[in-house]
Formats: C-alpha cells, sequence, structure tokens
C-alpha cells in the first residue's frame, strides 16, 4: 500500500471521527462509504502479506475509538463535547490529531489537546457570565434585596411579580446550580426556603420553588424563584407541573421525563453539568426534568404553568411591566414587614 494510500484513509477516518461528534449524520454516511471503498481499494492494492511484514488490515479510527470502553468520547460524552463545542472553535483542531496510524501516544495527545481546549473554552465563557452578571451580589440592585445572609441573599423581582409575595433566594457568589454550589450555599438556601414556607404559611399561602439550569445559560448565576400560591390553588401547581412536565417530552428524548425527588434533592440525585428544571412545593422535593439538547424550554416555562394555576393574564409573565423606584420601594416595604420575624440573619 502506498503511503499516499494511507494518509487518504487516515484523513477520512478523521474527518469520520469529526462528523459524528458534530452530529452532522448525512456527512458521516458518506465519508463512512468513502472509507469503506478506500479500505477496499487499499486491500486490493496490497501486496502478499510476508512472514515479516504481516500486519491486519488498517481498522477504522471510529472503530479503534469506539471499541475502547472507557474512552472519553462515548455517546454521552460525544453530546457534551457537542454541546460545548462551537463549530468554528471545534475547526481549530488538526484532522491529524485523529490518524489512525497516530496510535496510542497521539491518540492521548489529542485528549490532552481537546481538554486544553475545553477549559480554555469554559474559562472564557465562565469569565464572561461572571463579569456582565446582575446577580452576584456586588452588583445586584441593593433596593430589592430584603435579607442578607452569609451566602445567600433574599430579594425582590425588579419588574412586576407574577404574584405579590413572588421573591427569589440568590447565591452571593456566581455559582450555576443547585447542583454545582458549595455545601454552604446549598445549605443557606434550605434554610431561607424553609423561613419563607413558615412565613407564607402564616398567610395561607404555599411556596412553589422553582430552577431552571439550561443550556443556554450554563454559566448563568443561579437563582431559585420563589412564588407564594393561595391555599385555594396551591394544591393545583403538583398536578399542572406534573403534567406539563410529561407532555414536554420530545420524541428525541432519551432521559427518563419526569423524575419525583420524593425523599431525594436534586443535588442528591442529577450529576453535574446536565441542564434540568425543577420545582418543589413547600417543604416537599417535588419533581426535576432533565433538559435535552433539542428541547424547547423556555425560560417562562414555570411562570406559564402558575398563570395556568391563577388564572392570569399572559401578559403579566410573557412582558412583566418595569415598575418605577417608588412601587418596587413599595413592595420592598411591604414583604420586609412579612419578613421580619423569620430573619435568621442577625446582623
Ligand atoms: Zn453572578
Amino acid at each position: 500500500m502506498s503511503k499516499d494510500k494511507i494518509e487518504d484513509l487516515n484523513e477520512l477516518g478523521a474527518k469520520l471521527i469529526k462528523a459524528e461528534l458534530l452530529g452532522d449524520d448525512e456527512l458521516a454516511a458518506s465519508l463512512r462509504e468513502r472509507l469503506e471503498n478506500a479500505r477496499k481499494a487499499s486491500e486490493l492494492t496490497k501486496p502478499e502479506p510476508s512472514a515479516s511484514t504481516s500486519r491486519k488490515p488498517q481498522n477504522y479510527p471510529r472503530e479503534k475509538f469506539h471499541k475502547h470502553k472507557n474512552h472519553r468520547y462515548d455517546n454521552e460524552e460525544a453530546k457534551m463535547f457537542k454541546r460545548n463545542y462551537k463549530n468554528d472553535e471545534y475547526d481549530d483542531l488538526n484532522y491529524d490529531d485523529f490518524s489512525v496510524t497516530s496510535s496510542k501516544k497521539l491518540k492521548n495527545e489529542f485528549v490532552h489537546q481537546t481538554d486544553q481546549k475545553f477549559a480554555q473554552n469554559k474559562e472564557k465563557e465562565e469569565k464572561k457570565s461572571a463579569e456582565n452578571c446582575s446577580y452576584c451580589f456586588d452588583s445586584t440592585q441593593k433596593h430589592l434585596v430584603i435579607s442578607i445572609g452569609k451566602h445567600c441573599y433574599l430579594c425582590l423581582p425588579n419588574s412586576e411579580s407574577i404574584v405579590d409575595g413572588s421573591c427569589m433566594i440568590v447565591p452571593m457568589s456566581h455559582c450555576y446550580s443547585s447542583v454545582t454550589c458549595d455545601e454552604d450555599v446549598w445549605q443557606e438556601i434550605d434554610r431561607y426556603k424553609k423561613a419563607l414556607v413558615e412565613m407564607f404559611d402564616k398567610r395561607r399561602c404555599e411556596c412553589v420553588f422553582y430552577e431552571m439550569y439550561t443550556n443556554e445559560n450554563k454559566y448563568g448565576h443561579m437563582v431559585i424563584q420563589c412564588v407564594p400560591l393561595d391555599m385555594n390553588v396551591s394544591n393545583l401547581a403538583p398536578i399542572y407541573f406534573k403534567k406539563a412536565i410529561i407532555e414536554s417530552e420530545s420524541e428525541w428524548s432519551t432521559n427518563k421525563k419526569l423524575i419525583e425527588l420524593k425523599d431525594k434533592t436534586i443535588r442528591s440525585t442529577l450529576p453535574k453539568n446536565v441542564p434540568y428544571f425543577t420545582v418543589s412545593f413547600g417543604s416537599e422535593n417535588g419533581f426535576a426534568h432533565i433538559i435535552e439538547k433539542n428541547e424547547a424550554y423556555p425560560a417562562h416555562f414555570a411562570k406559564e404553568i402558575i398563570a395556568g394555576i391563577i388564572d392570569l393574564d399572559p401578559m403579566v409573565w410573557m412582558r412583566p411591566r418595569k415598575e418605577s423606584f417608588g412601587q418596587l420601594s413599595k413592595k420592598v416595604i411591604e414583604f420586609s414587614k412579612w419578613w421580619k420575624a423569620y430573619e435568621f440573619n442577625k446582623n
């Protein structure tokens, strides 16, 4: 077999892996066919093996990569890879990094390079998100803050509330989700939730807490939304949310649609960095749902469901009105009066 032929096979194999990783099925199918033809052609032109030069026919790189059980680019990893790399960034990688003849050493180098690329990309996005973040405590709107803890704060939204008493529990430092935040943060979120449940219970309301961690906002600041529902309708909330989550199923879903948390928490149930939506009711743990890559999970998903429960004008959740400083102050003063007896941070 000529050297040119070997390189053709290698290059085709490399392109095939790239097409598979990027999910370009059409290109992958055509490359697979070309590779197969090239391999057959190379077999035909191959001289009879002598005892000293006998080699197995060239394997596809795909087989080499995929047969390796612990290789980082198994299906799940590849999915993550695709989510985290934009095509133009991926194009910086050299095809030769996938070379069949490159053997284990080159393969390791490729993994090392992509690790580096992944880390650089992640760092860049993280930095950008943290720099422009309006939820990090230093840059948040202080006139909306009700309570300041050691790791989190409690604040009100800066526009019309979907329901009176709607509020947010927010970590003071930049972190992405309940699953990835520090244990101290998680513990204090829990403390705020318990205090809010108790406070709203006295006001004949039950809290709906929800959090959305999406692919689009992977490095955004986590926020736990709290919406108190009147006890006349709050028993409908688990039914409405369960139905909406189940109905959000797409034909492409591979994960279980509805995860009933029961005695488990989101933190102990989901792996890190997987996008999700979670909702809980009062002190119950509620549900979780893994948001798949092709799934449309709008930011207002929870608000739309709550609006259905309380029969709210869609404009309130679709385009909440901006409120004046005076209106916001009034809201903050009112909430602070309710909160006073439940404040656990003694400054
Ligand atoms: Zn932040």
